[in-house]
């Protein structure tokens, strides 16, 4: 099946840009299906790339491949083979995504491995038809224990999905999976936790907090989770880390997990950070460091407004919050607020507190989930570790 790319949008093929847009298709032949592969070609009928077809979506195509060859079980298990070997040597227990999605070349596709299992999310129509081929060939690959499905994610409702989890291959991963993170335990809910389980996207920033905590400092972990950055901060001689989170099944395996390091009965605060910054303020509590990593704030351009609202007031009640000399780490996960502007932001939010700031780090995420430059979306993680006077 093809279908023909209008003329003045050559310039996607040009920059390799592997979503091609429905707007950009001028006419295709045949009626191809939810995932089925088809071919690009140009107006004067020169082959251009080869890709899955999500027909719900408005991003039509999915390039697969920049040059004609067949997307065959060969090609998957070579594009596989090429994003787990770029991992390197994955430590037994550790945890690591193996594939990136666009940035590894494998649209639509994540695979992460915690330990012994995998687990995989299939985003789009063209990899949820291929998701069972991919997982035996990850089965020989890897043999891992098993590979669970976390494609419960509501991005797959675009391109006319519903949400499903469940197992693909092997056994079912038991209710919880521990793994090593720079020498922490942690447990990982596989089945029901966020994501796939674990923010493995922070595994670099948290050794980071940990190399900028002093012993005896006052920590407040907002936005905890299962606790990861509360372990390493503990860990890193932290006198107090309070760990807040609205949601009582994460701050539960937070306790688990900073218990399994060896902190136990440390503060953990069910609540709304927006409240809780307030609350705090009002008290004049202040804090040695603080850590800030909300989910994400925007959804889609629609909202991104109230989304820079959002980490405005956050970043501002924080800053507010801080000793002299206090340490901010800030995040923003949402891939439509570009690095420069949450820089902005953020500033915007130092300006109103009426405080001055350096900026010691710059963060992002760690090479195992690597921004192909032909893909700018792919950097959605971006944080500031900033010294506050
Ligand atoms: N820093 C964590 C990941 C944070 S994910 C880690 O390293 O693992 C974002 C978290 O914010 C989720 O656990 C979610 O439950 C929580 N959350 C979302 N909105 C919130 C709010 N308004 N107040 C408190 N927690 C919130």
């Amino acid at each position: 099946m093809k279908a023909v790319l209008h003329n003045d949008r050559l310039k996607t093929i040009q920059r390799r840009h592997p979503w091609i847009f429905s707007k950009a298709i001028k006419r295709f032949s045949g009626s191809p299906g939810s995932g089925d592969v088809v071919t690009l070609v140009s107006e004067g009928g020169d082959f251009l790339a080869r890709g899955l077809w999500s027909p719900e979506s408005t991003i039509r195509l999915r390039v697969l491949t920049w040059e004609d060859e067949l997307i065959d079980t060969g090609f998957w298990e070579k594009r596989l083979k090429r994003a787990i070997a770029w991992r390197g040597s994955v430590p037994p227990n550790e945890a690591r995504r193996l594939v990136h999605a666009e940035s590894d070349y494998l649209p639509g596709l994540v695979v992460d491995q915690y330990g012994g299992w995998l687990v995989l999310q299939a985003l789009t129509a063209g990899i949820d038809r291929y998701k069972h081929d991919i997982a035996e060939i990850l089965n020989k690959l890897l043999n891992p224990r098993g590979i669970y499905e976390r494609s419960d994610v509501d991005v797959r409702a675009r391109e006319g999905l519903k949400e499903t989890t469940g197992l693909l291959l092997g056994e079912t991963p038991p209710d919880l999976v521990e793994i090593l993170e720079n020498n922490h335990r942690f447990w990982v809910d596989i089945q029901h936790g966020h994501k796939t389980g674990f923010y493995l996207d922070q595994r670099e920033n948290r050794q980071i907090c940990a190399d900028f905590v002093q012993p005896g400092m006052q920590v407040m972990n907002l936005f905890s989770y299962t606790g990861g950055f509360s372990v390493y901060a503990y860990a890193a001689g932290a006198e107090t880390v309070i760990s807040v989170d609205a949601s009582h099944s994460a701050l539960e395996l937070a306790d688990q997990n900073l218990a399994l390091n060896g902190f136990s009965d440390t503060p953990l605060l069910a609540g709304d950070v927006f409240e809780v910054l307030r609350d705090y303020r009002r008290e004049g509590q202040t804090f040695d460091m603080i850590i800030l990593d909300p989910p994400k704030f925007a959804k889609s351009s629609q909202n991104l407004e109230s989304a820079l609202r959002g980490y405005k007031d956050i970043n501002f009640l924080a800053w507010q919050l801080l000793k002299p000399n206090g340490i901010l780490m800030t995040f923003s996960c949402s891939g439509l607020v570009e690095a420069d502007l949450f820089r902005k932001v953020v500033f915007g939010a130092l300006e109103d507190a009426g405080r001055d700031a350096q900026v010691l780090r710059q963060l992002e995420a760690p090479p195992d989930h690597p921004v192909a430059l032909t893909f700018p979306e792919g950097a959605y993680l971006k944080g500031l570790l900033c010294r506050v006077i």
